[in-house]
């Protein structure tokens, strides 16, 4: 396995002219106040989509004001920023974000002049899951950002690490909260080692350990609890799989007793619906959380909880094995 590289900064000459418009921005703010605060005295942060949104949340609750870049249900994969969106990151006190999972925002987060930046890929690097080979268009990362695997936040233990440093990030951004910040963080990580745990015995003697999916979030969770993704497609969800891959798909799901094809929810269940049929296999639904539909009902832990118990289904977990704790 091979771990992503940072990827190289581009640099055009309007990012020159906005980084230099932003530098001038950034000495008058420093005139003022000493705090990274915004208006509302709260801590002014941008999140790139909801697994980075939740954790902000989660570790910030009331000492800040969390915008999310990808809006509820849309699919974050090559989003494009609206010009106030780009400007929301130039003034935030604190962006956090995921390098390499979208372009622009990478772009917009680099000319931003907040304090703040934490980086998800910082404490849990990328892996390159060799996804590409066979899938048509599953290479549509390489060009773009570091090459690696994004899709980092289904490990839960990954998960954990990255909310400890966005929460050294607000402590260091806020310092007047940062104890808050500290005891928001450690039960948040308290709550993704329980859940950590439920995999880990929910998962341990499945029946088969591998799993067809349509878009290949899951190799870092397969990774973590010795399971094997089988993707029809690659990293990007919206990329279609050449009829080799189809075939390979095909072996690999006789091959190892797969009752089911799972697909995601901001994505069409097209493609999952016409193998499974081919195959007479079930479909049923593996979440990547790339955005949550409805944040008042669902949140990272429900919907992974979630995941567990369709994993567990569709794998073969035998009778007694410990089942997702209910969702409160
Ligand atoms: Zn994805």
């Amino acid at each position: 396995m091979m771990i992503g590289l940072p990827g190289r900064r581009t640099r055009t000459t309007i990012a020159l002219t906005t980084t230099a418009l932003v530098a001038s921005l950034a000495l008058t703010a420093c005139g003022g106040s000493s705090s990274a605060k915004g208006t509302d005295g709260k801590l002014n942060v941008v999140a790139s989509f909801y697994p980075m949104e939740f954790l902000a949340q989660q570790i910030g609750k009331d000492h800040v004001s969390v915008t999310d870049l990808t809006a509820p249900g849309v699919e974050p994969h090559d989003l494009e920023l609206t010009a106030k969106q780009v400007a929301g990151v130039q003034k935030a006190d604190a962006i956090v974000y995921l390098k390499g999972l979208q372009p622009t925002v990478d772009q917009a987060v680099d000319q931003s002049s907040a304090k703040t930046k934490v980086d998800a890929t910082a404490a849990s690097p990328l892996v390159d899951h060799h996804l590409d080979e066979g899938s048509e268009g599953g290479d549509a990362h390489k060009d773009k950002g570091p090459a690696g695997d994004p899709h980092i936040w289904l490990d839960p233990a990954r998960y954990a690490a990255i909310a400890k440093s966005v929460g050294d990030g607000f402590a260091k951004a806020d310092p007047s909260h940062a104890e808050d910040y500290r005891k928001n963080t450690d039960e948040l990580v308290t709550k993704l080692t329980a859940l950590d745990q439920e995999f880990q015995a929910g998962l341990k003697d499945v029946k088969t350990k591998t799993f067809v999916t349509s878009h290949a979030a899951f190799g870092y969770l397969a990774d973590h609890y010795g399971l094997t993704q089988v993707a029809i497609n690659g990293v990007d969800p919206e990329s279609e799989p050449t009829p080799a891959r189809l075939a390979e798909v095909q072996k690999a799901a006789k091959d190892n007793g797969v009752t089911t094809i799972f697909f995601e929810t901001l994505v069409s269940p097209k493609l999952a619906d016409t193998v499974a049929k081919d195959l007479g296999l079930k479909t049923a639904v593996l979440d990547p959380l790339e955005g949550v539909k409805d944040p008042s009902k669902d949140d990272y832990l429900s919907v992974m909880r979630q995941n567990l118990a369709n994993l567990q289904a569709a794998l073969g977990a035998p009778a007694g094995t410990p089942s997702p704790a209910a969702t409160s």
